[in-house]
């Protein structure tokens, strides 16, 4: 198998898994419970939970667990709007989103907020001008993904921080670094709130969370008993906080030495489809490596990533979370539908290898042809 779909998701890391199933086996307590087995279940929960926040340079209490990012992402945006409704009504994001950032949007407009979307320049990269005009004193929040789930762009939060906190001092922002986790060393501190997933970083699905700066007031979006966690109540699923911890600190090991790896195999990739002038690279100078996305000619995405997957080869078309054909982040860099009808995402990760490369291209070469020549 070539798996080259790591954006969507990723395989659990074995030392991952080993203590998911540890914790699940030796743990059996509710970390709620007054009895030792809860009493100990307790401590393993702090205890991993100061181990991200270690990572992060942050508290404890500024970290609160979540299904994954969607949640995270629900629950910065209308926590927000909600804890803050009293300074104003109104919200900033950017068009490169995902999903579970423009259906909140949407739900918040049927609430009376007003949402504005920032534009990006022609290489992806947030207007700042754009995003200066658009700061009222209504502003309570701006949420710009740290990194752009189809095309890889990287965003300059510390920048964009820099432009709204001088507008208003009050505005918030949050940023979905799901992409970017593992990928470049992050400053969590240009935020105020960050959205982070397991599954995208080599950890089990069903975990994720939200970074809250202490000062930022939430409100929760799952109800239930307060006691022990205000912000999203819920017995606390420790085999997925253990094994969640994991997986951030060895993703955060070796940072640099793989993106070096994974930016010699993008290379290559770009390279060769660079050659074929019916394929139209879709990243730009600010993409990172891990993420290459490109539109075909005359063939269907769809219908090149069912061929590849004869070859056990497994890619996707523009993101495995958008019901529709056309690729939101390329018709906003682009703003050419044909270009974003037709887009195919291959993602990297440390685990490709060059020989994975290198048959991935001569089987797709093989297809495209074929397919070509079909239509
Ligand atoms: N944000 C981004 C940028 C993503 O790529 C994804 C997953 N495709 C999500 C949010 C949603 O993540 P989850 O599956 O953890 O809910």
């Amino acid at each position: 198998m070539i798996y080259l779909d790591y954006a969507a998701t990723t395989p659990v890391n074995d030392e991952v898994m080993a203590s998911y199933i540890k914790v699940t086996k030796e743990y059996i307590g509710n970390t709620h419970s007054i009895h030792k087995l809860g009493v100990e279940s307790k401590k393993l929960y702090d205890d991993a939970t100061k181990q991200i926040a270690d990572l992060f340079n942050v508290m404890e209490n500024e970290i609160i667990y979540t299904s994954g990012a969607t949640e995270a992402n629900n629950m910065a945006i209308i926590g927000t709007c909600i804890a803050n409704h009293k300074r104003g009504n109104h919200i900033i994001v950017s068009m490169l989103e995902h999903p579970s950032v423009y259906k909140m949007c949407d739900y918040l407009e049927t609430l009376g907020f007003k949402v504005s979307y920032v534009k990006n320049l022609d290489n992806g990269m947030i207007d700042m001008n754009d995003l200066k005009s658009l700061i009222t004193d209504e502003t309570i929040l701006v949420s710009i993904c740290a990194v752009n789930s189809e095309v890889g762009v990287r965003q300059s939060l510390k920048s964009i921080r820099q432009v709204i906190k001088k507008e208003n001092m009050n505005t918030l922002l949050h940023s979905d670094m799901t992409q970017a986790i593992g990928k470049y060393t992050i400053n969590i501190h240009d935020v105020d709130l960050a959205t982070m997933s397991s599954h995208k970083i080599y950890g089990p699905k069903g975990i994720g969370l939200l970074y809250r700066n202490s000062k930022v007031n939430v409100a929760p979006i799952i109800h239930g008993s307060t006691k022990y966690n205000e912000i999203r109540p819920g017995t606390v699923p420790l085999p997925l906080v253990v094994a969640f911890s994991k997986a951030l600190r060895i993703a955060l090991t070796d940072v640099e030495k793989r993106e070096s790896f994974v930016k010699k195999l993008n290379e290559r990739i770009i390279n060769h489809f660079s050659k074929d002038e019916t394929i139209l690279v879709n990243n730009t100078v600010y993409s990172i490596p891990y993420i290459i996305n490109i539109s075909l000619s005359n063939v269907k995405s769809e219908t090149m990533v069912h061929a590849l997957e004869q070859h056990d080869i497994y890619v996707s078309t523009s993101t495995a979370c958008s019901s529709s054909e056309l690729s939101a982040s390329v018709m906003a860099i682009y703003k050419d539908k044909k270009r974003a009808m037709s887009t195919l995402r291959i993602s990297l990760s440390y685990l490709t290898s060059s020989e994975d490369v290198t048959n991935f291209l001569k089987v797709f070469d093989e297809e495209y042809e074929k397919l070509k020549a079909i239509n």
